[in-house]
């Protein structure tokens, strides 16, 4: 692994050299700094975590055992939210309540401030909040995630939709049930019932499914719409879910072309109007919604504090250090498997990352060196509809279909933060299943 300016090795380096830290601009190399002085019996040393996600909570949950550390989280919400199912929130098969937790009550232990943070400070070790105010830190965790990332598509950012946040998710849900309303009453054009979806990793493959059930159960509410609605997926690579086997690729373009979904791989888009997408081949598809599921970065001022790879991603040393004092786990973070290949921005990642380094701020009140960050894979799945998924597990175990589908929906409830949110999206669930073939499925509010 690259070990970028600021890791592990310099942390080292200076601990020797005991130097003082000196002010980082974006330009310079890394400062020769010793990491946060050992704590005092009577001060505790201000750990602060910047982002109550996947990455932040899996760090504050194993910090706050340590009596010697003060502990801070700050997020711009008050929930910790549940990502993968967003998608669920966006085309109405769950309400947004199902997938949002407390922070309060996900992080107990420690202090929790709900703010925007805007700057950092690394050599006065402060950062700076949305409100003006400021705030100390002895050890700094960034776990902020990533934002969607629109490689510059001209009409993306005006008139695509994209789903990293619950009020995302809301747009695109009101965005689609308006819709109906409005060709119903003649106000819009029958085109405006067509959806694109943009991006044919697993995001993009689960809403063009979801979008697609959500249609049909629509039709029944809508009969004189029924047979206009359309859902298309396209794909720039020669295949929808890349990062999976061929044969999981295959399995997952059939079940969709089966539930109505028109798949386009090898197809880039070269813009986005308010009426429909056009592809790089010249072809123009008729949108009333497009949802953006294709890729993500690191938004400043997070990308400006060190060396970037793909994405924005932060290069942090194996130990998953930035620069002494800042660590970097989540999406934010590039490091590498005992392969050599980037970590996936995915969950599992974000929650190693952050048990392992709520280790390292602990070894290093201990005085003792880092040690290096290990991925373990848990495999991938992405479910296409009802009954309908792909799982992928280390080792070569692959299922399709309902024991795939059974296997997800197992694993999702498990890792969703509560136990009323478990209770309602099962009960949900439940329902759905029932539902989506005899009655009305979705949350009706708007
Ligand atoms: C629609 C969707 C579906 C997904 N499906 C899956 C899946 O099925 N399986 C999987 O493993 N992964 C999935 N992912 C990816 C997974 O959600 C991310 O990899 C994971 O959330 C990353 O964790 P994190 O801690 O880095 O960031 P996040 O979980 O995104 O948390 C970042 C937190 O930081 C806060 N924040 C950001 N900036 C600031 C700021 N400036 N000030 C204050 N607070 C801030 C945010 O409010 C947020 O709470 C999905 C992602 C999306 C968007």
């Amino acid at each position: 692994m690259r070990v970028c300016r600021g890791g592990a090795d310099v942390a080292a380096r200076t601990r020797r050299r005991h130097g003082r830290i000196r002010r980082v601009t974006v330009t310079e190399s890394a400062p020769a700094a010793p990491p946060a002085a050992p704590v005092a019996a009577a001060t505790r040393h201000r750990v602060v975590i910047v982002g109550a996600g996947f990455g932040g909570v899996a760090c504050v949950r194993d910090l706050v055992r340590d009596q010697r550390l003060d502990v801070t989280v700050i997020d711009r919400n008050p929930y910790h939210l549940f990502s993968p199912l967003l998608y669920q929130v966006a085309t109405a098969g769950l309400p947004e309540d199902d997938i949002a937790h407390p922070v309060r009550a996900a992080v107990r232990g420690a202090r929790f401030r709900r703010a925007e943070v805007t700057g950092v400070d690394p050599d006065q070790r402060v950062l700076t909040l949305a409100d003006g105010s400021t705030l100390a830190y002895d050890t700094l965790v960034l776990a902020t995630g990533s934002v969607g990332n629109d490689f510059g598509v001209p009409g993306v950012r005006e008139h695509a939709m994209q789903m990293k946040s619950l009020p995302e998710a809301r747009r695109i849900r009101h965005a689609l049930l308006r819709t109906y309303e409005e060709v119903a009453a003649g106000t819009r054009a029958p085109a405006a019932l067509h959806t694109v979806v943009i991006g044919g990793g697993p995001t993009g493959v689960e809403v063009a499914g979801a979008v697609a059930e959500l249609q049909r159960a629509l039709s029944r509410e809508f009969p004189e719409l029924r047979g206009q609605a359309e859902v298309d997926l396209i794909e720039m690579g020669p295949r929808i879910l890349p990062t999976f086997t061929p044969a999981s690729s295959r399995h997952a373009t059939d079940a969709l072309r089966r539930m109505g979904v028109q798949v386009m791989t090898g197809s880039a888009v070269a813009e986005v109007t308010d009426v429909d997408v056009a592809l790089a081949d010249g072809r123009r598809l008729a949108a009333g919604v497009v949802v953006w599921a294709s890729g993500v970065s690191v938004p400043e001022p997070w990308a400006s504090l060190g060396e970037t790879a793909a994405g924005g991603r932060l290069r942090v040393a194996a130990s998953l250090q930035l620069r002494p004092g800042i660590w970097v786990v989540g999406d934010m973070a590039y490091a590498v498997d005992g392969r050599g290949r980037p970590c996936p921005q995915q969950a599992p990642f974000a929650m190693q990352g952050g048990r392992h380094v709520a280790q390292q701020i602990r070894r290093e009140l201990d005085h003792q060196p880092p040690t290096p960050f290990r991925y373990r894979d848990k495999g991938q799945m992405a479910t296409i509809g009802r009954a309908r998924a792909v799982v992928e597990l280390p080792g070569g175990l692959r299922l399709f279909g309902t024991p795939a589908w059974l296997a997800w929906l197992a694993l999702h409830l498990a890792y969703l933060a509560g136990t009323r949110n478990r209770i309602s999206v099962v009960g949900d669930w439940a329902w759905n299943y029932v539902a989506w073939s005899v009655g009305s499925p979705r949350p009706l509010t708007e």
